[in-house]
């Protein structure tokens, strides 16, 4: 990418008090070594802190996360909130062919653990994501029931459970952090955007502020917390993104996920596109990495990237696409992008607060 850096790339480096190597003495890079050597406040030598170097700290080895469909139902589909869903939400694009929920937790655990065989290097530890819809949102029993099931299983180290902010109480999370005591358990928060405006626009029938109460309380109990944004959604310049980022920083997560927004067939959002596509501005790859690029400038360095983009099968996508690129390619231009900059996560961040 021999692109010239957008304004907002370089700005606060000109604008703010100190000079170009503070922020990586700060960073506790050594910059005697070179930018090639630079060790990073995260404990290694790229040049934001993955989610994948997190686990890795936890657990001193390669971690997998193996997805499972519960058969949960959310709020905003079953009535009790609304019946659309959020306008964007196709939540079965996302999950492995192997989740489904006519299946035993026990069972989507052993053909995970088969898929991710097949396909990559085996991990040396294994954590049960509740990941379809809102894995919180059942009877108290039917929840620990199913968590339970899937801690019982021998390869299986801890809990990842996905779900919406206005859906956990005292009881689950005092639980949660009664397992925590002897197994890692983390809540990840689809968030989705920090502004209320566009949390109406897309239906999801919560402000920030609930987000917010969720992410403290989680925090409050010692759990990690992870927060889920999408990046493009109706009305967000990169200006109103990048404004954001200090109301992420803000929140005690962990965590956090950044994905693209993609339209799926046959939801809400779709139809919108159709009536009216001037109203979404769908980014190219190369403008995305750039905000993205932009946005880990601003992040704070303790929280850990656990991903920056997402892919669904071809089957469920309309609109404007990347063509099938990859996320591994995907965060290979940003940390090439990262690299021709010669920034890090967190370099405003550290300015900003020296
Ligand atoms: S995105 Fe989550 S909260 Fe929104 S409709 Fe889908 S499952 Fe429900």
């Amino acid at each position: 990418m021999e692109r010239r850096a957008p304004a907002y790339l370089t700005q606060p480096r000109d604008a703010v008090k100190t000079d170009a190597g503070g922020a990586a003495e700060a960073a506790g890079a050594n910059a005697s070594e070179g930018s090639a050597a630079r060790r990073y406040p995260w404990g290694d030598t790229r040049r934001f802190y993955s989610g994948t170097a997190y686990l890795r700290r936890v657990f001193g080895g390669r971690v997998r996360k193996l997805s499972i469909d519960a058969g949960f139902t959310c709020p905003n589909r079953d009535g009790t909130l609304g019946r659309g869903g959020c306008t964007f939400c196709r939540a079965e694009a996302y999950l492995p062919a192997y989740c489904s929920p006519a299946k035993s937790v026990g069972r989507q655990i052993g053909e995970g653990l088969a898929f991710h065989a097949r396909r990559c290097a085996g991990a040396s530890h294994y954590l049960a994501y509740f990941q379809a819809h809102t894995n919180t949102y059942a009877a108290f029993d039917r929840l620990r029931a199913l968590y339970e099931e899937a801690l019982a299983h021998p390869k299986i180290e801890g809990l990842v459970i996905g779900t919406r902010p206005d859906c956990v109480d005292d009881r689950l999370l005092d639980y949660l952090a009664s397992v925590a005591e002897h197994r890692y358990v983390a809540v990840e928060y689809g968030i989705e955007s920090v502004w209320d405006e566009t949390l109406a626009a897309v239906n999801r029938g919560h402000d920030f502020a609930a987000a917010e109460r969720a992410v403290r309380r989680t925090a409050e109990r010692g759990l990690p917390v992870g927060g889920h944004f999408i990046l493009g959604l109706p009305g967000e310049t990169d200006e109103r993104i990048l404004a954001g980022v200090a109301r992420i920083n803000a929140l005690p997560l962990t965590t956090v996920k950044f994905h693209q927004l993609q339209l799926f067939r046959s939801t809400t959002m779709a139809a919108q596109y159709a009536a009216d596509p001037a109203v979404f501005r769908f980014r190219s790859a190369e403008a995305y990495i750039d905000l993205l690029a932009a946005i880990l400038q601003r992040l704070r360095p303790d929280l850990a990237v656990g991903r920056i983009a997402s892919e669904a099968p071809p089957r469920f996508l309309c609109g404007p696409t990347w063509g099938g690129l990859r996320n591994e390619e995907l965060w290979g231009l940003l940390e090439k992008r990262l690299s021709l900059l010669d920034t890090f996560q967190g370099e405003f961040f550290l300015h900003l607060h020296a």
